[in-house]
């Protein structure tokens, strides 16, 4: 049954026969395979699309669009705010996605912002933002995905690219909508915006594989402290973009739950300058990650907690630790230290958990580092678990 279903996919349609005509409809325009298609919904007084080719659009323009993503259980859509700047003439195409976590929301407006500075009419190229793309997450103001399934339970998006339009989740489902309907065929160039998480602050910082041109150049137009270069993590945007031929990487900008305008500055001054070197806008290139004298790390050393209890930091994000320095002390609810925890390597802090109690098994801190170093008392020194990869 489960095979049948996923045979025929999102092209099925059951209607009784008031319904025929719209269905007919509706079936063909799921099916184009190019073009721009407007579903006739207007939200808002935003048109609805479920298809986006950059193309049809007017140039000199800004156009704000509502793109149809997976059904909800109630029979409506989840709907995605698209802004795409087109430029009169033509040139590389961006996209900048957010919100692929429901509670990072400096990402979302670091990319409103840039929109913001955007005039299409002294453009060349088209930049096109996607701003709540988790978006029942970014309604609950949290990381993951409330699905339904075999009773509530929370999907983490960014472990779901390029997604599968037929496939077993609707957060699977409405990945595999953007990605093949809006992500992929509208972009040369692409950069996904992420904050840390709830519980877990981080310094500013970017995610990519920096021996791909592309994404380093970009990566390096950051006037941002610290620049992870780390090639691949399973079912992330950037990867999926990556893996298509698109160069891509993930920002990170602070805390999550907040707006970090400072934070925000900088991520919108390196975003203008990316669309400036690729000639998108005109004007000089501002600050960059050399004169922010930015620490390049190839691997992320985790600490996570052996015990429960009060994690004091003993160090800020940013600074620099040598290998043996204590960074946190915990303590039980009678004030004892139960647990002392130092890095194995030299590096920069890069995550401290913000959330001042801590069961254990948590990631309490992340430090960045260069060159690879021995194994932690508290586990690998590769930052690959799903709990302690930072984005
Ligand atoms: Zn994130």
């Amino acid at each position: 049954m489960t095979g049948s279903i996923a045979a025929v996919g999102a092209s099925v349609i059951v209607v009784g026969e008031a319904g025929a005509a719209n269905a007919q409809q509706n079936t063909e325009t799921h099916t184009r395979t190019s073009g721009t298609v407007y579903t006739g919904d207007v939200i808002q007084g935003r048109k609805v699309v479920s298809r986006v080719d950059v193309a049809d659009l007017e140039p000199g323009k800004k156009h704000l669009l509502y793109f149809q993503g997976v059904q909800m259980p109630g029979g409506q859509q989840w709907y995605v705010s698209v802004i795409v700047a087109k430029g009169i003439r033509p040139g590389k195409r961006f996209t900048l996605t957010s919100g692929v976590h429901g509670d990072e929301i400096s990402s979302i407006r670091t990319v409103q912002t840039v929109m913001d500075q955007l005039d299409p009419v002294q453009m060349s190229g088209t930049v096109m933002a996607v701003l709540d793309v988790a978006r029942p997450a970014v309604e609950s103001m949290q990381r993951r995905w409330p699905n339904s399934g075999r009773g509530a339970g929370l999907i983490d998006m960014n472990r779901e690219w390029p997604g599968d339009e037929n496939g077993a989740s609707a957060t699977s489902r409405h990945a595999g909508l953007l990605f093949n309907r809006l992500l992929r065929p509208n972009s040369d160039l692409a950069i996904d915006f992420h904050t840390g998480t709830t519980g877990l602050e981080i310094a500013a910082f970017n995610i990519g594989d920096r021996s791909r041109p592309d994404v380093k150049a970009m990566m390096d137009l950051y006037p941002i402290g610290q620049m992870w270069d780390n090639a691949a993590y399973p079912g992330v945007l950037h990867n999926a973009f990556v893996d298509v031929g698109i160069p891509c990487f993930t920002t990170e900008i602070g805390a999550a739950r907040i707006l970090d305008r400072e934070m925000i500055a900088l991520f919108v001054e390196g975003t203008m300058n990316v669309l400036k070197h690729y000639g998108v806008v005109s004007g000089p290139i501002g600050r960059t990650a050399t004169d922010a004298g930015a620490f390049i790390g190839n691997n992320a050393f985790p600490i996570i907690a052996t015990e429960a209890g009060l994690v004091e930091f003993l160090v800020k994000l940013d600074d620099e630790v040598k290998a043996g320095q204590k960074i946190a002390v915990q303590r039980n609810m009678f004030g004892e230290v139960v647990a002392e925890y130092t890095t194995a390597v030299d590096g920069k802090m890069a995550g401290c958990r913000s959330d001042a109690t801590s069961d254990p098994g948590n990631v309490l801190a992340f430090i960045l580092f260069s060159q690879p170093g021995p194994a932690g008392q508290h586990g690998s020194a590769h930052a690959d678990s799903e709990s302690s990869y930072p984005e």
